[in-house]
Formats: structure tokens, C-alpha cells, sequence
């Protein structure tokens, strides 16, 4: 498939533009256009995004769900149902991530167009030209906008020319920021030809969504024009200025024609279209507009953009409306002049609603528009209806007006004024009948009744037997009376008829374009029933750029609308009541009915549980406002079901805020009130407060609000305890977010407490941040609007954080600054800032208990005093209890597809499957603004005792990295495979996938025992071999019994219901107090740095170089918390020597000593090695040995000489061949230059030995015989996978994974790392020590994963872009480092270490290794032990520098 100029441009675009590429492959065994245009643009470009290639058929959507980059991501494809069709269901989710959709098209635009009603922009090229710059058009709408761009572009011919900009503009272009100026109108509207000005006089319409959309449009053609230099609009127009005839036009042929009195329009971007825009292009003079689309295949009667286009005609503000009508263009390529002439001749003598064709056409849709279909469970209500009003009932929109009326007959406008005119009719008839009376001489019989039904003409039932006998009487006297005649004339009004104009929730999308709010603000006596089907379930997954308007609110704000919130399959009853009422007040009423279900044959069980659901948490609240009642002096306000949701909760609130301030302080008030609107005021009802907090709380006591911020949880731990103790008190509390509140809400609370942590240099917890900022944002502007707030602030910190003097003030900044802002604005301190710091002897406990008997007292609550224990907060080990042996309610939450997450506790849980939630931290913040939740993804990882796959597991995890997760795996410290990236709904079946491989994730993380290590040793594969196998039998021993894992993940079924009960034999069902490792190391390699295990295996080999049994340690481990000093890394200490055959119960015993003696009210302080101090040594292996019932033996010598890996090619003591390759903090990805991955896919496809992966994050292909070496040779010389000329300091180095999906990293580490060595080994160069080993770590947080306290010098992040820096470690992990700076960055990092690696080269002794030297040179202080590890840091025995 040779590529078209468009097509070139287009795919030249999208590969500079883009992050990311997908492309759809050909249904033919040849590239596609764009494929070509992708490789040959790769030979020359500078940098390459990622193109990933799609099948014929497969499901494209999928691979760019899984693939979606930071930056921008784009896809392109030819248009082919096949394909497309496939896209539609994850449109949704696509549309609100930056994505650019091009679809070649040729003469056909119905299947791409398809897409465009779920994308927020849609833009169509007609020329090369227009593709070129559309694209670009499109790319920096995406970027900057994060949204989703369609553009369909016309595939062309190959003699089109295009004018590309050079490449490298390209990436320049695109991160420009956008112009300040927010208005996006600029020059753009001079010229009446690019379709902006307004015309017809129109005014600016409301700053609603699509306007907005259209301006970042504006906003992004302007800048591509700024580039290419060419004229990019939304609509192209020429011809007459006062045209009688519009012709508007969407596809390839161009009407290049001038005629007197047509005006041409063509359309660029599809959508948005903002009313006033279009209108712009259609002067008031114009009597018909003509709407050619190249639809042919269009499978229903109305064409898209017809549909969009009549609507807005028809609702314009102008006298006259245009005809509008719809043409499709058939198979031409060119449109002739005659052919115009000839096509708006038909359309002026045919009827105007049916459809015009333009060239030779196979439309699939033709004839009369059939009257919509009504599906069939919206007779829920239309049932009600007519049982409750009989032949009164009027729908005045029924869909059986469609045939004779058209589609417009159902839309909410058109209806309004039809009823309007019915409505001045029976005004008229009342005019009549008045007359009539007036008149004495009429029949007494006639006037009897006639005075009746003016008393009764309201009522449905009474009014029509009066009508009855009015008409009978009129009958028979046949009065001569002009009066009587009118009134004969209009007998159809005699009767009160009920009038409903039935619509759906889609309506509330688009208040305005759906007419809606007109029939609303009508004051007319109709009654407005709109059925919502979204279900419960579902309401995450819609379109989030197109929220929904809450009709019922917005009809609640004008005061004199009732109002009803009903669900039929909730209460029957209720929705009788409200459609009574609805039809008993005089004026406009809206009923709000829901009816869940996503398809005709959806079961009505299945709707009645989603209706349960939503009104059950107060989504679907079911209430009756009417003001009628008001008017009697009663409550308007009922709330009819449990719960109400927070915005129906706002405005009741406002209500009675609002009268508030007018008594309080009139000026705000006015000013607050002015701005809301005449209809708000007249809303404004006090006693809907009222009856809403009786409904509520029946408390009398001050209502204390706890609001907190919070990272970590420990602030919310402290909030939430607060307000459980306010309640012991008596006090009314609720506890929330900060960010859960507007500065609206805390104006009108009475007491708020707040809590408040501290983050990186004295941030607010991101769950504080917007109301902090708003806060800021008032104070700047001298507000004071909190005057009736009394407050507290609580802040939780650490003093020594920031150990600096300059740095001080970061300690609790947060709390502080908190604190003076809510002073600033009006509001009355009434405790005074409570200050806890993790330094006092009783951490924040020590401020908190000075701090909270004060907020007692301000309430008048101090005397009070609380008997009952206060509820237990729930711990880990709750939830382990709870769990049923680690189920919770984990299934339940994989089919919960209205969130991305699973259930906080859930999450603790799957922990013990491997499984962790994490969330992508580099969109955080967006998203937070963005109002949606977390990017929520899961890490999976594998349990894979000492690190050995075969070539086929090897396969399988790169498959499920691709197809389930990121793309990209990791492995990890602890010899095993770890997958980022993977969502909610891959998880089963990425775990599914990995047992298929043989392995499993089961207990590789939570709290049990661990992936069991083993030594890599390429040359020792005896010993190897044995040390691996005792590795898996302990790994097996110790694994947790639970069958929760293969019910869950698996599928399995427990036998005979649920007979078979679970027990863990070794576990019980609080599992262990924390979780615990175990590693096996063969001298004299300490790659497994065995004492940072919380169990160490030393394998001993004996003359025959066989595996003789172990020196076993225990009690190591590195997890520290920041600033607490209870917590500290330990080495583990060795107990004695055991056999192989006696290891396991060796490993079994020491950890049910630290089961059962383990210190489970701390997590921070359960590891084994807390455990062991406590103890004593001696204690704890007098412990061990007691289970056992016999002692270990001495410990035998052994020596260690490194933990480093021992790359490149060594020959085992089987004959076999090993290669040990540098995979830089073992991420396994293809990079420019670097394609690891594939490297190491196509190895694995040909390898017959095995893979074995080294706790230093690296890969040994192992065990490769001789005859296979060349070809392995060949494959790690192709893919670059043999080079090792790496500097000693990066073959040594190492880093955790931390952002952006380490849900606890504080600083960049992975992805860092690398950039840092960069510089230090410059250093090293200079130095002459290229070639020397210096082990360097680095982790994002204090956890320690990469094993930092054992390195030789170590960065341990602290915030972003500061660490701790740490320094005398042992070379081979016998020793631990010790803090040497408690803040580092870069420049001082660097500083530090120039002088210190000249003075190593220059100084050091022969073979003495850094971490050494730096003790030697007085840098810093050895560790002698975990518990000393405090002591003299910060460098305090400095000496010397140079
Ligand atoms: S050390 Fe901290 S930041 Fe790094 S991976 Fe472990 S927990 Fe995450």
C-alpha cells in the first residue's frame, strides 16, 4: 500500500509529534502507508517515539489504553469498520487522555464519524495540505488541551503537494506554552470568512463547555498558523455575503463556484460547534441552508452534522429560521456548477424533510423518518402515567409525532411551543366563559354550569364531567352567543389536561442546546418527566468532558419549579406522589426518574439492584421539592430515601447560608447573592436546612467539623479519632478531607478542627492542596470571608526533617501557614496551632495531648467524661483477621468497574498475592484538578525462588509485560520479575497468564515470607544447583496454605462448598507481625547480601565441593523510617552452622519465633530484627533452638569478597557457558540503542538453557552448551546486549524503582540514578578509577529496597530532589554505612565527592575498597551495629578534607 502525500504528512507529523504510535496494521501482508512513512522516517529522525504495530482486526483501543505515555500519544489507521468499530468502547476512556485518532478516509466518511460523537474535537481534511496542518493543529490540541483529538483526513492522490516545516520545529512547536491571553478570540474575528465573528447579531452565548473547546481549538490554530504560515480555520467560506442559500459542506469535492445569492461553506472542524459560530456563517437573509455530507453508508435517516446544524438554526434568537435540509453527496470526485444549480432547484420544490442526493448514491437509509423506537422498559412510567391520568394525559412530545412532524417533534423546544399555543387557547376559552357569565340572559341550566366548571376547570376529574355536561347543553340550546360559539369552538380545552413532555438524561448534557432550560424557565403549567438510564455501576466510565447537569438542582435554583427525584423500582408509591403533585402545581415540574439499564433486554432484577444501589448511597436520592407548600407555610423539602449526595446536600446548605449572611452582614451578602441571580434569591428557603439536619441529626450540641490532610494517613488516623472522641462527647462531628470542602462550605461551618501532615519542604498532603491554595488565593485578595469560623489547626512533623538551621521553617510549615491564613481571612482562632513532632519522646502523641483538652474546653465539653473504650483504629492485622485467610472482599472488587481501585483494606491483602496498587504520581496532581480519580494501576510481582526461568517463562512474562502491563518488566532485588502499569480489569488475567507460565505471585510480597534468593555464581554450578534447590524447598515450606489465591485469581472452586476450611499451619490468621526474608549465599559472592535478610543461608562446601549445610544468620534488614530513631537497618548475626537437610525447619523455627513474639502494635518496629534486640541474641536463639530440639552446631569459617556481579562469560563446572549481562537497574524495555527487550525475546525464542536473574537487578543467560555459543554470541552482539564497557561505578550500581508508580517514594531513584552516574564517574575518569568498582545505591524512600545501608555510599530519597547521603559501608555487605548528610542535592552531592574520590585514588591502600577508605580517612564513623547506627553520624569524626 504505497503512501499517499497525506498520508506521508500525516505519519511524519504524528512520529515528531508523539510519544507513542500505534498504527493499525493492513488486512494485506503489505505495510500500510503510514507504516512505511514510520520506518523510513526512523533511518533519519533524531528521536524516536515508540511504534507499535496493531494487527488487522485486533483491538487497537487496547494497545493504546496499555501504551498511554506521559506525552502524546497518536494513532492512525485507514477507515475500516473492522477496525474502528473496535475503538468505540474504549472511546470514553480515550477521550480525556491526550490522543490524536487519524483516520484516512476516502470517499466515504461514515465509519470514521462514527467516533465523533465520544471525542471532545473532531477536525476533517480535505487536501494533503489540510492534513499536514490539521495534524499538527491537532497534536498541540491534545497536548495542551490532555484530551482527544479526531482527524479525519481524505487520503488523496499522489500528485498533491505539501509544504512540511522542518522536523525539528516540530517537538519546539508543541511545547510552547499556549498564549496567556484566555479569550482565544484574537484576530480571528475581523474576517467574516473564517467563520468566528458574529453575525445575526448574536451575542456572546454562555461561557459554556463546547465554547470553551472551541477556544483552545482557536488557540491551537493560531499557533500552527505561527508556524506554518498558513491560513488554518473552522470553516471556510466564500461566495455571497447576503446569500438566500447556505450551502454547507463536509467531504472531498471542493465547490469552487460563485453564484449570486449562495454562500459556501466548508467545514474544518466537526466538532465543537458552538451555536454561535455556526451561526456566525449564516446570515440573517438566508432562507434555506443545505447541509451536504459525504455520508453514503450513514446507516440511520438523520446525517451527523445535519442534525447538530438544524438544531441550532432552529433555536436561534433570529425572527426568521432557515430551512435546513440534508443532502448526501454520493461517488464524485468533482461537483460541477450545474449540478448546484440543479440540486437547490430540487431543494426548493421538494418537501423539505426529505433528503436531497448530490452525484450517484447507494444510501442505506431512505423514506420517512419511522417514529424512534421506545424502549420497552421506559413503560415503567409511561404506564403510571396513563393509569393515573387517563385520557387527560397528554405527551407532547410523543414519538408518534416524528413521522408528520420529524425528528424535531420530540425535542423539548419545539414542544413548548406547541403547548404554549394550547396553553393560550384555554386562555381564551377562560376569556369566554367569563364573558359568557357576565351575560344574564343566557340559559340558567348553561350558566349554573358554566360557574361550576370555572370552579373545578383545574381539576382533571371534575373538569371533564362538567365539560361533559357543558357540552351536552351547548348541544341542544345552541345559544346564539359569540361567546358560546367560541367557546364550542375551543371545547377540546374544557378539560384540565395533564400535559408531560417525556425526554431522556441526554437531554441533561447540553441544558441549553437540548432546550431544556427554556421549558424550565417557562412558568408554563407543563410537567417535565426525563427518565436517567445511566446505571450506578457505570457512571465513572461515561465521558467525563461531558458531565451530566443535575436538571433537579438547576430547576431547584428558580424557585417556582417543583421538583421530584423518583425511582420506580425503589417506591412505587413515591413516584404516584410525585407525579401528582408534579401535575396538581400550577407551573413548570420536573420529575426526575431513574431507570437504570444499559439495554432492552437488561433484566429487571438487574435494574432493581442498581437502583437499590444508587439510591442506597445517595447517588439517586429520592426527594419532592414544591413551593407550592411554601407558600401554605409549610416544609418544601422532603427527602423520601436515606442518603443524599453531596451537591443536593450544597445547595440545601446555601439555602440557608445565604439567609444567614443577609442578617449578618447585608453588603457580603448582596454582593454573594447578586452574583447567583434574581431566581436564587426568591429560592432562598430556610427551612429546607432545617428539616434537612433533623432529618440528619437530632443532636442539640455544637457541630464540630474535622477536616485533615494527609499523605501517609497518619493525620487522618489522628482527624478520625478526634471526631470519634468529639462524638463520645456528645458533640455533632464529621470528619473529611480539606479538599472535600469549598471555601463557600467552611464559610458557614460554626467549629472546624483541622489536621494537618507535612509534605516534602513543607507542602500541604495532596489531599489538601486545593483548599490551601484557594485559601492563599482569597487571603492575596483581602477577603474575609470565614469571620464566622472558629478554628484549630493541629500539625503533625519533624522537627529534625530538615536538620539545617536555614531549613527550619519547614518543620510543620504546612500547619503554620494554615494556621495565618485563616486568620487573614476573618476567622477566630480559638486553640491556639498544636504542634506534633516525631521527635518528642512520645512522637506527636506529646503536642496532641496538650493541644486537644483545649478544643474540649472552647466547646464545653472538658467535663464530660467518656467511660467506653474508644473503637479500636483498624490495623493491618484487622484486616489479616478479617480476611478469611486473605480473601476480603477482593473478588467483589475486581468486578466493580466504576473505579480503577480496589478497597483500601483489599489492598493490604493483595499484597499477600504480589500484588500492590500504586498510582501513576506524575499525573496525580492533573488529575486531582481534573476532578477524577488516581490513574490507578497494579505491580505485579512473581515468586520465583532464586531468580531461574526457563526461555519459555521468559517469553511468557515479556508477552504479559505487552499485554497487560506497561510494556516494559523489571527485575527486581529480590531475584524476581515485577510488572508495572497493569489496570483493574487485566489483573486476573495477567496473574491467569503467569500460573499458565508455571510460576506464581503468591506470598511474593506481605507479611510472610518473601522470594527466597539465591547466589547467582555462573562458575559454580554444582554448588549452584543445590544451593537453588534447597532455595525452593524452603520458598515451598514456608508458603502460606491459604487457598484464597487459586479461588481468587484461578477460578478454583473449594471443594463441596466451602467444607474444606482453610488453616495456616505456620501463619494462624494474623499471618506475621511484618514481612521476612530469606536468602541463601555462596562464598565468597555476597550478591545476595545475605545480612540484610532477615534469614541468612552461608552455604559451606565441603573437599568434594559439594554443598556440606549453612551458616545461618538472622535479625537483618534495612527499612527505616525518616527521622525516627527506633528505626534503624541491622546485619543480620550469624547463629551457627545446620545442615542442608535440617535448613528448613531452621528457617520455619525463626520465623515462628518472630510470629509469635514479633511486635504487632507497631508496623514500624515488627521486622525480625527489632524482635532480636529486644530479645537479646542469646535469648532468641535459645528461643529457636527450643523449637527445634537441638542445638546448631558452631559456625564454620567462610569469607566473602563482594557483592557485585561477575559479568560477561564464565565456564561453569558443568561445561556450560554463562553470560551475565548489565541491565541497568534490571528494567527490561527497548530504547533508542538499546532494544533489551526484543534483544532478549529473540535469545529466549533459540536459547536451551536457562535465565537466571541476580539480586543485583541483572540477567545471567545461563548454562548455554558449546555448540550453541556462537549463535547466543551473535544475539548479545546484535543487540548490543554483550557491552560492558561500562565504569566500574555503574556495573556496581544500583536503584529501586520509586516514581512514578512507588506509591511511597519521596524521590526520584530508577529513573535518576543513571544521570547522577553520569557525573560521578566524570569524577572517577578524571580520577583514574574508570575500571574500580564502588558500590553505589540509591532508593526513593527509607524502605530500602535497593539494599542502600549495605552500599558503599548511598543516596536515600528524602523529597524530590533531596537525599540522604551515607558512606562507609562494606564492600561485600559485612558492614553498614551510616548517615553522612541528612540533605544532599546534585551540586552537593557532587561537591562532596570530588574531593573525597581524588584523596581515594591518590590515598588508598592497595586493594582497599572505598567504603573502607572513607572510615580510614575520617569521613565517617564504622557501624558496629544496627542500634549504633545513630551514633556519630552527620560526619561528626571529620579530620580532613582536601
Ligand atoms: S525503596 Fe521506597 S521508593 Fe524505592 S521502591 Fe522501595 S518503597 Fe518504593
Amino acid at each position: 500500500m504505497s503512501a499517499t502525500p497525506s498520508v506521508r504528512a500525516v505519519a511524519r507529523v504524528a512520529y515528531f509529534s508523539s510519544d507513542v504510535v500505534v498504527h493499525s496494521r493492513s488486512s494485506q501482508p503489505v505495510p500500510t502507508g503510514f507504516e512505511t512513512t514510520f520506518d523510513a522516517t526512523a533511518r533519519t529522525a533524531q528521536n524516536k517515539p515508540a511504534v507499535l504495530a496493531a494487527p488487522f482486526g485486533a483491538d487497537p483501543g487496547a494497545t493504546l489504553l496499555q501504551n498511554r505515555p506521559a506525552g502524546l500519544l497518536s494513532y492512525t489507521t485507514y477507515s475500516n469498520p473492522q477496525v474502528l468499530h473496535h475503538l468505540v468502547p474504549h472511546l470514553a476512556e480515550l477521550a480525556s487522555t491526550p490522543t490524536v485518532l487519524h483516520v484516512a478516509a476516502t470517499d466515504d466518511l461514515s465509519d470514521a464519524l462514527v467516533l465523533r460523537s465520544s471525542i471532545p474535537f473532531c477536525i476533517y481534511s480535505r487536501t494533503a495540505q489540510h492534513a499536514y496542518d490539521n495534524a499538527l493543529v491537532a497534536a498541540r490540541l491534545a497536548r495542551t488541551e490532555g484530551k482527544a483529538v479526531l482527524h479525519i483526513f481524505h487520503v488523496g492522490h499522489q500528485r498533491e503537494l505539501v509544504l512540511e516545516v522542518a522536523e525539528d520545529r516540530i517537538p519546539r512547536f508543541l511545547a510552547e506554552k499556549p498564549a496567556a491571553n484566555g479569550n482565544g478570540h484574537h484576530h480571528h474575528h475581523h474576517t467574516a470568512s473564517n467563520g468566528s465573528v458574529h453575525a445575526n447579531g448574536q451575542s456572546e452565548e454562555a461561557d459554556d463547555e463546547s465554547s470553551r473547546l472551541f477556544r483552545a481549538y482557536e488557540h491551537a490554530a493560531l499557533a500552527t498558523v505561527a508556524l506554518v504560515r498558513r491560513a488554518i480555520r473552522p470553516f471556510y467560506q466564500h461566495g455571497s455575503t447576503e446569500p438566500h442559500n447556505v450551502v454547507i459542506t463536509l467531504g472531498r469535492p471542493s465547490f469552487a463556484f460563485v453564484f449570486v445569492g449562495i454562500s459556501f461553506v466548508e467545514l474544518s472542524l466537526l466538532k465543537p460547534l458552538p451555536p454561535s459560530r455556526l451561526l456566525s456563517v449564516i446570515p440573517p437573509s438566508t432562507q434555506r441552508v443545505v447541509v451536504i455530507e459525504q455520508v453514503r453508508q450513514w446507516q440511520t435517516k438523520w446525517t451527523p452534522l445535519y442534525l447538530d446544524i438544524a438544531s441550532i438554526v432552529q433555536q436561534s434568537q433570529a425572527e426568521h429560521h432557515p430551512i435546513v435540509q440534508s443532502c448526501i453527496l454520493g461517488d464524485v470526485n468533482e461537483v460541477e456548477a450545474v449540478d448546484v444549480l440543479k440540486l437547490l432547484q430540487r431543494a426548493s420544490t421538494q418537501d423539505p424533510s426529505a433528503r436531497l442526493e448530490l452525484g450517484t448514491s447507494t444510501s442505506a437509509a431512505t423514506g420517512a423518518a419511522a417514529a424512534p423506537h421506545v424502549p420497552k422498559h421506559e413503560s415503567s412510567y409511561t404506564k403510571i402515567l396513563s393509569h393515573l391520568f387517563g385520557d387527560r394525559l397528554e405527551i407532547a412530545n410523543s414519538p408518534e409525532l416524528v413521522p408528520s412532524l420529524g425528528q424535531l417533534a420530540t425535542s423539548p423546544e419545539f414542544t413548548l411551543g406547541r403547548i404554549r399555543g394550547e396553553l393560550e387557547e384555554r386562555a381564551e376559552l377562560i376569556a369566554a366563559v367569563q364573558e359568557l357569565l357576565q351575560d344574564a340572559s343566557i340559559p340558567a341550566e348553561l350558566h349554573a354550569l358554566v360557574s361550576k366548571w370555572v370552579l373545578v376547570k383545574d381539576d382533571g376529574a371534575k373538569s371533564k364531567t362538567v365539560s361533559e355536561e357543558i357540552l351536552a347543553v351547548l348541544d341542544s340550546l345552541k345559544p346564539s352567543h359569540p361567546a358560546a360559539e367560541r367557546i364550542f369552538t375551543l371545547r377540546s380545552h374544557l378539560n384540565a389536561r395533564s400535559r408531560w413532555i417525556i425526554g431522556s438524561d441526554a437531554w441533561s448534557y447540553d441544558l441549553g442546546a437540548s432546550g431544556l432550560h427554556h421549558a424550565i424557565a417557562s412558568k408554563l403549567n407543563i410537567n417535565i418527566l426525563i427518565l436517567d438510564s445511566l446505571p450506578y455501576s457505570s457512571r465513572n466510565a461515561s465521558d467525563p468532558s461531558r458531565r451530566k447537569h443535575d436538571v433537579g438542582l438547576y430547576a431547584m435554583n428558580h424557585g417556582d419549579v417543583y421538583v421530584a427525584s423518583v425511582a420506580v423500582y425503589s417506591s412505587y408509591t413515591h413516584v404516584l406522589q410525585a407525579l401528582m403533585e408534579a401535575d396538581k402545581f400550577e407551573g413548570p415540574s420536573v420529575v426526575l426518574a431513574y431507570l437504570p439499564y444499559k439495554e432492552e433486554e437488561t433484566p429487571a432484577l438487574e435494574i432493581l439492584k442498581e437502583t437499590k444501589l444508587a439510591v442506597d448511597t445517595g447517588y439517586w436520592p429520592l426527594y419532592r421539592w414544591n413551593p407550592a407548600k411554601e407558600r401554605e407555610g409549610k416544609e418544601p423539602f422532603t427527602l423520601d430515601s436515606d442518603a443524599i449526595k453531596n451537591d443536593l446536600q450544597k445547595f440545601l446548605d446555601r439555602q440557608n447560608h445565604l439567609s444567614q449572611l443577609v442578617r449578618s452582614q447585608p453588603q457580603l451578602a448582596s454582593e454573594l447573592v447578586g452574583s447567583l441571580g434574581e431566581n436564587l434569591k426568591l429560592a432562598r428557603k430556610q427551612r429546607a436546612q432545617q428539616s434537612y439536619n433533623d432529618l440528619l441529626s437530632a443532636i442539640d450540641a455544637p457541630p464540630l467539623l474535622v477536616l485533615y490532610a494527609s499523605d501517609g494517613g497518619k493525620a487522618e488516623k489522628v482527624a478520625k479519632r478526634l471526631a470519634t472522641r468529639a462524638k463520645m462527647r456528645g458533640l455533632s462531628a464529621t470528619v473529611a478531607t480539606m479538599d472535600s470542602m469549598t471555601v463557600e462550605d467552611l464559610a458557614k461551618e460554626e467549629y472546624v478542627a483541622f489536621v494537618t501532615s507535612v509534605a516534602g519542604q513543607g507542602e500541604f498532603p495532596q489531599n489538601g492542596r486545593t483548599l490551601a491554595k484557594t485559601l492563599n488565593a482569597l487571603t492575596a485578595r483581602g477577603e474575609q470571608l470565614l469571620s464566622n469560623v472558629r478554628y484549630t489547626v493541629f500539625g503533625m512533623g519533624d522537627s529534625h526533617y530538615w536538620p539545617r538551621p536555614e531549613d527550619a521553617h519547614y518543620y510543620n510549615k504546612a500547619c503554620k501557614d494554615l494556621d495565618a491564613r485563616l486568620e487573614q481571612l476573618g476567622a477566630q482562632r480559638v486553640v491556639p496551632v498544636g504542634l506534633g513532632d516525631d521527635q518528642d519522646a512520645d512522637g506527636p502523641e506529646t503536642g496532641y495531648k496538650l493541644w486537644e483538652p483545649q478544643l474540649w474546653k472552647v466547646l464545653g465539653v472538658d467535663a464530660i467524661e467518656v467511660q467506653e473504650a474508644e473503637p479500636e483504629p483498624i490495623t493491618n492485622e484487622h484486616i489479616k483477621a478479617a480476611s478469611q485467610y486473605l480473601r476480603g472482599t477482593i473478588a467483589e472488587g475486581l468486578e466493580d468497574n466504576s473505579t480503577g481501585a480496589l478497597a483500601p483494606s483489599d489492598t493490604q491483602l493483595t499484597k499477600f498475592h504480589g500484588i500492590y496498587q500504586q498510582d501513576d504520581r506524575d499525573i496525580r496532581d492533573e488529575r486531582q484538578v481534573q476532578g477524577v480519580e488516581p490513574a490507578f494501576s497494579f505491580m505485579i510481582r512473581v515468586r520465583m525462588p532464586g531468580g531461574v526461568c526457563k526461555p519459555d517463562q521468559w517469553l511468557m512474562m515479556d508477552q504479559i509485560a505487552d499485554e497487560h502491563g506497561n510494556g516494559t518488566f523489571k527485575i527486581t532485588t529480590r531475584q524476581t520479575f515485577q510488572f508495572h502499569g497493569v489496570i483493574k480489569r487485566h489483573l486476573k488475567s495477567a496473574i491467569q497468564d503467569i500460573n499458565r507460565a508455571l510460576l506464581d505471585t503468591l506470598a511474593a510480597c506481605g507479611d510472610v515470607n518473601r522470594n527466597v534468593i539465591v547466589s547467582a555464581i555462573p562458575s559454580l554450578s554444582k554448588v549452584h544447583a543445590q544451593a537453588y534447590d534447597f532455595a525452593q524447598k524452603v520458598s515451598n515450606h514456608l508458603l502460606p496454605r491459604t487457598t484464597a489465591y487459586h479461588e481468587i485469581w484461578l477460578d478454583k472452586k473449594l471443594v463441596a462448598g466451602d467444607a474444606l476450611k482453610d488453616v495456616e499451619p505456620l501463619y494462624g490468621e494474623f499471618y506475621l507481625p511484618r514481612k521476612f526474608k530469606v536468602a541463601v549465599a555462596v562464598p565468597p559472592t555476597n550478591d545476595v547480601d545475605v545480612f540484610a535478610n532477615d534469614v541468612g543461608f552461608i552455604a559451606i562446601v565441603d573437599e568434594k565441593g559439594d554443598l556440606a549445610g549453612f551458616n545461618v544468620t538472622a535479625g537483618g534488614g534495612m527499612g527505616v523510617t525518616h527521622g525516627n530513631k527506633k528505626t534503624y537497618p541491622r546485619l543480620g548475626d550469624v547463629l551457627g552452622f545446620c545442615t542442608v537437610a535440617q535448613g528448613c525447619e531452621v528457617a520455619e523455627k525463626i520465623m515462628l519465633v518472630q510470629r509469635d513474639n514479633g511486635n504487632r502494635e507497631d508496623r514500624k518496629n515488627a521486622r525480625l530484627k527489632y524482635t532480636i534486640d529486644r530479645m537479646g541474641l542469646e535469648t532468641f536463639k535459645a528461643e529457636v533452638e527450643k523449637l527445634l530440639g537441638y542445638q546448631l552446631q558452631p559456625a564454620r569459617p567462610f569469607t566473602f569478597d563482594r557483592n557485585v556481579d561477575d559479568f560477561g562469560w564464565h565456564t561453569g563446572t558443568n561445561g556450560k557457558y554463562q553470560f551475565t549481562c548489565f541491565i541497568e537497574n534490571g528494567r527490561i524495555q527497548d530504547e533508542p540503542d538499546r532494544d533489551f527487550k526484543t534483544g532478549l525475546r529473540e535469545i529466549a525464542k533459540v536459547h536451551k538453557g536457562s535465565f537466571r536473574l541476580t539480586a543485583n537487578q541483572h540477567l545471567i543467560i545461563a548454562d548455554v552448551a558449546t555448540e550453541d555459543l556462537p549463535q547466543i554470541k551473535d544475539l548479545l552482539a546484535q543487540y548490543k546486549l554483550d557491552n560492558l564497557s561500562q565504569s566500574g561505578l555503574r556495573l556496581s550500581s544500583s536503584a529501586c524503582v520509586a516514581f512514578p508508580t512507588c506509591g511511597l517514594a519521596m524521590a526520584e531513584s530508577e529513573r535518576y540514578l543513571p544521570i547522577l552516574i553520569d557525573k560521578v564517574e566524570k569524577i572517577c575518569e578524571e580520577n583514574g578509577l574508570r575500571n574500580d568498582s564502588i558500590v553505589m545505591r540509591m532508593t526513593g524512600c527509607p524502605n530500602g529496597c535497593a539494599r542502600p545501608y549495605v552500599a558503599e555510599v548511598a543516596f536515600v530519597g528524602k523529597a524530590p530532589g533531596t537525599y540522604l547521603m551515607l558512606l562507609g559501608g562494606g564492600y561485600h555487605g559485612q558492614r553498614l554505612n551510616k548517615i553522612y548528610r541528612e540533605t544532599v542535592t546534585e551540586p552537593e552531592i557532587l561537591a562532596i565527592l570530588k574531593p573525597m574520590i581524588k584523596r581515594y585514588a591518590l590515598e588508598r591502600h592497595d586493594g582497599e575498597h572505598f567504603g573502607d577508605f572513607v572510615i580510614r580517612a575520617g569521613y565517617i564513623a564504622p557501624t558496629t551495629s544496627g542500634k549504633a547506627w545513630y551514633d556519630k553520624m552527620g560526619g561528626e569524626i571529620v579530620v580532613a578534607s582536601s
